[in-house]
């Protein structure tokens, strides 16, 4: 790592030593935390550090800590190097940092009106031991801190059991996708219903709800068969991510603006009143892989193409193996080389030499796991068709896993306190939705939560020794 590599000179610098560092110290409560004072003169006791982001936004997650005799206060904790890294990094500006609770700095005083702790005169050891001790792989272990109250139970089950426990809540999580299924299919139908719920995942984390709403839009507005060009200018459109100002990067970019814009003039008075304002959609600190309209550009095929439905149907008829489930899918919705976005990320990136894939591999198993899959039990569990209910669960439990997130990684942590292998996204799915059914109703002290409980009496019952 960078600090570790720069350690003896900055160590030894009376200058401050890195931000990393000192984010090492706060999440491993490096610190004499009885003795601790924010620059106010309150005393600050630490109930819980929070959750280490290492995402965009404030440092640590859902921290406790309690100032003088006030209530406990749950939060977010920021750590700068100076208390004016919070105006000079633009925290004061931006919302994502409006549950920070306490300023984490070297030294210095209160300047922005948050409380503020100081490091400098705290450490439980001299920062050059202190710094020795983290650069060790004692440093890159999870702090005690992090582990759940479920762990212990959780301990005493054997890999097997803790795939059966996992499995069952996800088959939870199926149940409760297609659910939504069922009823937004009651309001407009079936391939409709698919249609909202492929553009909600193709939405990805930030930008379900926007897409969902040109799904909407284009459902409402009868959108009749169209050439994909046509569609891909009326997605853009009515999204508002049409570029305002032609590319000058390249003349294929700027080629293809004039003709989306050309195509879009057209249909203006019809469907510009939709338009959605540009400022509905999260675009910072999103990969160009995931950016909406890159997305809307495929799914403009999919629409021109007509048959999208009817091909899924032949997918999940036909008997694959589970090895090869996600290849299928992959080649039925990414079927076509697009003469612009084929090779382009984005309006203004430069043409690359290499084909660029329209859906990677995690985001076919995104569109699997929240649209697909969910649909087609919906649909079956409906018609009382209980083997194709059974093929839907046997694909979701056995679909390759996906790609890691932060939300699987605090939960694997805080269940398990270790790392862990993920064979299946039916096993992720089962971690997520122990996430959302638990963790996301206490807090990082794991209050009233009823999952250790629930975890004994399974053990308790014998249903752990059937696995
Ligand atoms: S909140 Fe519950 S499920 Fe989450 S880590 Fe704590 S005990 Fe485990």
């Amino acid at each position: 790592m960078a600090w570790r590599a720069q350690r003896p000179a900055v160590l030894h610098d009376a200058a401050a030593p890195p931000e990393r560092l000192l984010q090492a110290i706060w999440r491993h409560q490096r610190l004499r935390r009885d003795g601790l004072r924010a620059a106010d003169g309150r005393t600050v006791r630490v109930l819980h550090p929070g959750f280490w982001n290492r995402a965009a936004g404030p440092d640590f997650r859902e921290a406790i800590i309690q100032l003088a005799d006030e209530p406990p206060r749950s939060g977010d904790i920021e750590v700068d190097v100076e208390p004016a890294g919070w105006h000079g990094h633009g925290h004061d500006r931006n919302p994502a940092f409006s549950r920070v609770i306490l300023q984490v700095v070297w030294r210095g005083a209160r300047q922005n009106g948050l409380p503020t702790l100081a490091l400098a005169d705290v450490l439980d050891a001299p920062l050059e031991d202190l710094a020795h001790w983290l650069g060790s792989d004692a440093e890159s272990l999870p702090p005690a801190n992090v582990t759940g109250h479920c762990n212990a139970p959780l301990k005493e089950l054997s890999a097997e059991q803790i795939g059966a426990l996992l499995r069952e809540a996800a088959m939870v999580r199926l149940r409760t996708k297609a659910e939504w299924f069922n009823t937004v299919a009651r309001q407009i139908g079936w391939e409709q219903a698919l249609w909202i719920g492929l553009f909600r995942a193709l939405g990805y984390k930030h930008n379900t709800w926007p897409m969902q709403r040109v799904a909407e839009l284009l459902l409402d507005l009868n959108t009749p068969s169209l050439p994909f060009h046509q569609f891909q200018a009326r997605l853009l459109g009515v999204a508002g991510l049409l570029p305002a100002e032609l590319p000058r990067r390249s003349r294929q970019a700027e080629d293809y603006v004039r003709q989306l814009w050309d195509a879009w003039w057209r249909e203006r008075d019809r469907f510009g009143e939709h338009s959605l304002p540009r400022g509905i959609w999260r675009l910072g600190g999103l990969r160009p892989a995931n950016h909406p309209a890159r997305r809307l550009a495929l799914a403009a095929h999919w629409l021109a193409n007509g048959k999208l439905a009817r091909n899924l149907e032949s997918w999940f008829a036909e008997a694959v193996p589970a090895s090869e489930f996600a290849e299928l899918l992959s080649r039925l919705l990414c079927p076509v080389t697009d003469e612009f976005w084929s090779w382009h990320w984005g309006f203004t990136s430069r043409r690359s030499e290499k084909p660029l894939p329209l859906l990677g591999a995690a985001r076919v198993t995104d569109l699997a796991m929240n649209a697909v899959l969910p649909w087609f039990h919906a649909r079956a569990a409906t018609g009382g068709n209980e083997s194709a209910q059974r093929e839907t669960e046997r694909r979701w439990l056995a679909w390759p896993a996906g790609e890691d997130n932060a939300v699987l990684r605090l939960t694997r942590q805080r269940l398990f306190a270790r790392e862990r292998r993920w064979r299946t996204a039916g096993e992720q799915q089962g971690l997520l939705q122990i996430a959302r059914d638990f963790c996301d109703h206490s807090n990082a002290l794991c209050e009233h939560c009823p999952f250790p409980d629930l975890v004994r009496s399974w053990i308790a019952s014998g249903a752990a020794q059937a696995h």
